[in-house]
């Protein structure tokens, strides 16, 4: 029989009626709420809701939180420690669930890529899609993830700056993203007896960084309580120091990001003056770059171990210039700081080129000599556009030529 759901829903994983797990034959129903992504709070509020005794609240939620962040179970049945009839009820009404993977992509470096579909907005449409990014490294594995389908801005070196937005993330699906990759990557314990991974550096993702598809910054509480879960102490586990949250420069949320979240930052900085981040990262005309170094100067914690990373895109005659590099590092003095040097990754109708290697060593020279660290991103994930700011292209062109080749095979 299904579940008639009374209960104000003002969570963010809140239930849409759809009929889907009918078949879309019976009258619609509600969809069951997705536990992944709830707070603790929350997770509180639905137990509550369901009846459950006040004083076996808490109690319960630590054993949910174990279940779904600990060992990574994708049901309430493995939940031993809750009732066979306490599950049975979880089971009516609530789901954990991940973002369903349509393909998944492995580069010859080791880089894995994820598309992801997420629920669709109405009935019968195809969700929207995201991709996640894996990177290995020595001694580190680093977890790309987005915030959102598409992106109001429209940085014009972006390829996902080019799409609408269509949405934001919810914190579920931000969060899923991870459980995603560790249900990959096989990183959740084999039974409840084992110890949950404590070291982080015996981890496959040792590191996140929020520089998938989206601006975070334009999607805040949902990205806060995700990263909140994300870095909970008996839950994943991943330290505030180990997740990286990159902004555009939406200067009015940046207090707010070290306050509520207090994650790394890094600033998609890309020009030493106005006049040329005008153009490549539109949302400076409102707010500038002495706005935006302001709100970094008071980014709380700043300090020499917790510098703010600032990216650089190398375009070609644009911004790559050894005056450009001098202008930069007089911008940046002051600032606890690293500087990180991205090769422009071209999409298909991309307007810019990439800047000569030659050039990338002479820029990141002058930015060495005054004491910065400036890694050189190496792309990585190229032959799976899996790099910065491919993300979605090869996807959205394949997926084209999949549905041309069956709407050619139906016609014939
Ligand atoms: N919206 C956020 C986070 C996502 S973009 C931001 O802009 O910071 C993550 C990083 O990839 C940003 O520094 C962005 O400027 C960079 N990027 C985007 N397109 C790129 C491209 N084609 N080549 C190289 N880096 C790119
Ligand atoms: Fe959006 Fe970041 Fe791309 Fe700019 S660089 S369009 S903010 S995703």
């Amino acid at each position: 029989m299904a579940p008639q759901l009374d209960i104000a829903r003002s969570n963010p994983n809140a239930p849409s009626l759809d009929g889907q797990e009918t078949g879309g034959t019976e009258a619609a129903r509600p969809r069951r709420i997705n536990m992944v992504g709830l707070t603790r709070e929350q997770l509180a509020d639905e137990l509550k809701a369901l009846g459950l005794p006040e004083k076996q609240i808490r109690m319960r939620v630590n054993q949910l939180w174990n279940g779904i962040y600990n060992r990574g179970l994708k049901n309430f049945e493995g939940i031993t420690s809750l009732s066979k009839e306490l599950r049975a009820q979880l089971n009516e009404r609530y789901e954990i669930a991940r973002p369903e993977v349509v393909e998944e992509l492995v580069s010859v470096d080791g880089t894995r890529k994820w598309l992801m579909r997420l629920a669709p907005e109405k009935p019968g449409q195809p969700g929207p899609e995201i991709e996640t990014v894996y990177i290995p490294e020595e001694g580190r594995g680093t977890l790309c993830i987005s915030s959102q389908v598409g992106c109001t801005l429209t940085c014009t070196f972006c390829h996902t700056g080019t799409q609408k937005l269509v949405r934001n993330l919810t914190p579920g699906e931000i969060v899923g993203q991870l459980l995603v990759a560790r249900d990959s990557l096989n990183e959740w314990p084999e039974s409840a007896d084992q110890p949950r991974i404590r070291n982080s550096d015996d981890r496959m993702v040792t590191n996140i960084v929020m520089m998938g598809m989206g601006e975070p910054l334009y999607n805040f509480e949902n990205v806060r309580d995700a990263l909140n879960i994300v870095s909970d102490g008996e839950g994943l586990q991943l330290s505030k120091r180990r997740i990286t949250l990159s902004t555009s420069g939406v200067v009015p949320e940046i207090p707010r990001a070290g306050e509520e979240i207090g994650c790394m930052l890094a600033i998609s900085l890309h020009a030493p003056n106005d006049e040329v981040r005008d153009k490549l990262v539109p949302l400076n005309r409102k707010y500038p770059i002495a706005e935006l170094l302001d709100a970094c100067r008071q980014y709380p914690g700043l300090r020499n171990a917790q510098r703010i990373t600032f990216e650089y895109v190398m375009l070609k005659d644009v911004n790559d210039s050894v005056e450009d590099a001098k202008a930069l590092v007089r911008l940046l003095k002051g600032i606890p700081a690293k500087i990180n040097l991205i090769p422009f990754n071209p999409w298909p109708g991309s307007p810019y080129e990439c800047s000569d290697w030659g050039q990338i060593e002479k820029f990141a020279d002058v930015v060495n000599r005054a004491g910065y660290a400036s890694p050189v991103r190496t792309p990585r994930g190229r032959d799976i556009m899996a790099a910065c700011g491919q993300l979605k292209s090869e996807s959205v062109k394949r997926r084209a030529s999949e549905r041309l080749k069956a709407k050619q095979a139906e016609e014939a």
